[in-house]
């Protein structure tokens, strides 16, 4: 196959020779020959050596994607079959839990193809495609995927216009149409899925043993105060450990009925936790005027977050929620911080809760620590991909 050559600056041949998979458009030597979504190419040292095949698909971050190092090896059915099997294969132990329904059985660059996660819901799979290039190969992959699952429905979500919003909603794509809510269970607990219901589903898969912990290890007895509590996850998981009491505080007015719904399928009474509908910056003020104190406080926060009266970076402003939850959290009570932005790495963020605390003039231990999954598989040559940070603080 004779496709378009991509020729790196000298500078960069080693990076990509010991795997980078990214393609970036300021170490080629050629970037307006990056023309077309989907498009197969050759990537070559700037003595034209082969270094890789990829495709191009432009994402926030990169032009596409090295697929393979191996110059004979091609990028058609053989070649997703071949990976999504030994994606699967790799997930063995996940499929035969017992209490885990719901996992990610393809990640992206971890599992050998940038721009593409498939995530398992119960008898369901859910592809997301995070450029228009990986969706000109969405036949190819969706029939291996039928191939190699007994699936009973599939989902995609297109992640690639230009907004970062889903173009369309109805992302049903294959099989029998699941329930809504579709009931997974992840260690045992439930939660409601909504599968066709815009890009948020009602979890985030990346927290399993973070929340499995949090019940297991730290809720019994408890008081948790649980903010950016979106539908709850992490108060079921609290309310399971045997807390006493969850608070669940999100801005956004559908967090009090997903939440209720969480908390009845795991058969808790909803009503004796509190769910609260308010901007989590007022929620700290408000909760530190009252002296209100909590056992645990859980900060999972997004990346960025606009409020009317507030602007939260995690790169900027993290170490201010945690200076809120210390105003709010008992003596030798614990804080699980949370962190899925890709900007800054485990140390940065140690560094910015030693600077917090520092601030507040409070001693801490690190007793936990989270970063991935294992079915979030991360790509060792790509470590941007391993954006998940968990710490959980006890103060001292
Ligand atoms: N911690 C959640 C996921 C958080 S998703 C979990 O484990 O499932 C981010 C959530 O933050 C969204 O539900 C969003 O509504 C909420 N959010 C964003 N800005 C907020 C603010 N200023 N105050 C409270 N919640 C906010």
């Amino acid at each position: 196959m004779k496709e378009k050559c991509l020729k790196l600056k000298k500078q960069y041949g080693d990076k990509y020779k010991n795997g980078y998979p990214l393609i970036v458009s300021t170490m080629l030597q050629n970037p307006k020959s990056i023309e077309e979504e989907g498009e197969i190419i050759a990537l070559v040292d700037c003595e034209n050596k082969f270094i890789g095949r990829g495709y191009l698909g432009k994402q926030n971050k990169g032009e596409g994607w090295v697929l393979t190092q191996n110059e004979s090896e091609n990028i058609d059915k053989k070649f997703f079959y071949n990976k999504i099997n030994k994606a699967i294969k790799t997930r063995e132990k996940l499929y035969k839990d017992e209490n885990t329904d719901v996992f990610r059985i393809f990640n992206g660059e971890g599992d050998g193809i940038g721009g593409l996660t498939i995530d398992k819901f119960n008898q369901y799979y859910l592809i997301n495609w995070y450029s228009k290039g990986i969706y000109n190969f969405k036949d190819m992959i969706s029939s291996v995927l039928i191939e190699l699952t007994n699936c009973k429905g599939v989902y995609e979500k297109k992640r690639f216009d230009t907004n970062g919003m889903v173009i369309d909603d109805d992302s049903f794509i294959y099989g029998e149409e699941a329930p809504e809510p579709l009931i997974v269970k992840e260690n045992g607990v439930n939660f409601a899925i909504y599968l066709n219901d815009g890009a948020m589903v009602g979890v985030f898969l990346d927290q399993r043993d973070v929340r499995k912990t949090l019940r297991d290890k730290y809720s019994k007895g408890k008081t948790v105060l649980n903010t950016f509590s979106y539908t709850g996850a992490f108060s079921v998981f609290a309310a399971k450990g045997g807390a006493t009491k969850t608070t669940s505080v999100d801005v956004a007015n559908r967090s009090i009925s997903k939440t209720r719904e969480n908390f009845s399928i795991n058969n808790i009474n909803y009503e004796d936790h509190d769910i609260i509908v308010e901007d989590i910056f007022n929620y700290f003020k408000y909760a530190s005027r009252k002296e209100k104190k909590f056992d645990v406080v859980v900060l999972d926060p997004p990346s960025f977050a606009r409020s009317k009266k507030f602007k939260f970076s995690a790169s900027k402003n993290y170490g201010d929620i945690v200076k809120s939850a210390i105003d709010i959290t008992v003596n030798k009570g614990i804080i699980v911080a949370s962190t899925n932005c890709a900007n800054f790495d485990m140390k940065k963020f140690k560094g910015f809760i030693k600077e917090a605390f520092k601030e507040k003039n409070k001693k801490y231990e690190i007793i936990e620590q989270f970063q991935l999954p294992s079915d979030f598989k991360v790509n060792e040559n790509f470590e941007e991909g391993n954006y998940l940070k968990v710490l959980f603080l006890k103060i001292m």
